[in-house]
């Protein structure tokens, strides 16, 4: 290895160098080689793709901001798609497992491998989501393009992923959910059918979903107080995901990965899915955590947020 970047660049800091140093030896033990021809550039053939782990730093990125290896990759033409995306998702997995986490290119999702499905990246836990043979729904291997092995499991799990009405219990098809505010402070929401709604609101049936009187006026009162500053929900999904996660739609509605965020996790979370509810997008994928989100647009994004003084974001609704 060289103590340069890519460019003939002197890397001052000893903390980038010796990171560097520890990635090369790491990668060496996972199996890479390094090129005779571009130090610093890493790189493991397998039959079906071939893996790059790059060093040098990138123009947009340089190494001393990112000392994390710049994972690429070529697939083999032989190859069918789903199996070569398998393979990836696999080696950025056991690389991040064997502690030598690495990153991205900001445009992933327009490689001509993921171009076109659904996939999403959640990098501090190195999980890789994407169509690569494996049902969405069962988790058969079914071996071919598409994200589901039959249509049996793609129709469940679009059905899995409706609101259950907490007036009458039945599923609510998608764009058909209304939100109901059982209470604004705390917020506590839930979703209902159209027809429900209004029984919860003109009969004392459900008492329960009921918001207080008192709580009520307050939440009027505010509204009128505060002036609301309106943004669409791609906004806002954009600046969301901008803190930790990139991911993509098959509509190409695309994350970027940037600092400086001003919602919480949690408001962002609950906005998705309430996106989600209100069918205009679709979570394709949560990983434990609840921090993978891969975004698939269903209608024309037109909702308004509304933001507070203390920066939050709440989803102007019913
Ligand atoms: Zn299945
Ligand atoms: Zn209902
Ligand atoms: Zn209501």
């Amino acid at each position: 290895m060289i103590r340069e970047d890519k460019f003939g660049r002197r890397i001052y800091s000893d903390t980038v160098w010796n990171r560097m140093l520890r990635t090369g030896q790491k990668l060496a033990e996972l199996g890479y080689q390094e090129s005779k021809s571009k130090p610093n550039l890493f790189y493991a053939k397998t039959d079906g793709v071939a893996f790059f782990a790059d060093l040098r730093g990138t123009k947009q990125m340089p190494i001393w901001d990112d000392a994390r290896p710049y994972f690429y990759w070529e697939p083999n033409p032989e190859f069918p798609p789903w199996k070569c995306r398998r393979l990836v998702r696999q080696e950025y997995s056991r690389l991040g497992i064997n502690e030598c986490k690495v990153r991205l290119s900001f445009y992933f999702y327009k490689d001509p491998l993921f171009e076109g499905s659904s996939s999403s990246v959640d990098e501090e836990n190195s999980v890789f989501d994407c169509d690569d043979g494996f049902c969405r729904k069962c988790g058969k291997d079914f071996q071919d393009e598409g994200s589901f092995c039959s249509e049996e499991c793609e129709k469940e799990y679009h059905e899995s992923l409706k609101a259950t009405c907490a007036v009458c219990g039945k599923k609510i098809d998608f764009s058909k959910e209304e939100e109901h505010h059982i209470s604004y402070k705390p917020e506590m929401t839930a979703w209902v059918h159209k027809g429900c709604h209004g029984k919860i609101h003109k009969t004392n049936l459900y008492p329960d979903l009921k918001p207080k009187e008192d709580d009520l006026r307050a939440h009027r009162a505010e509204l009128e107080e505060n002036k609301t500053e309106r943004f669409t929900t791609k906004d806002l999904i954009l600046e969301y995901l901008m803190g930790n996660y990139r991911g993509y739609s098959e509509k190409d509605l695309i994350f970027k990965v940037t600092r400086g965020l001003h919602v919480t996790e949690d408001t962002v979370k609950n906005a998705l899915q309430r996106l989600h509810r209100s069918g205009t997008i679709s979570l394709e994928y949560t990983s434990g955590m609840g921090r993978v989100y891969s975004i698939r647009e269903n209608k024309k994004l037109g909702n308004a947020f509304r933001r507070s003084k203390d920066g939050t974001q709440t989803l102007l609704g019913s």
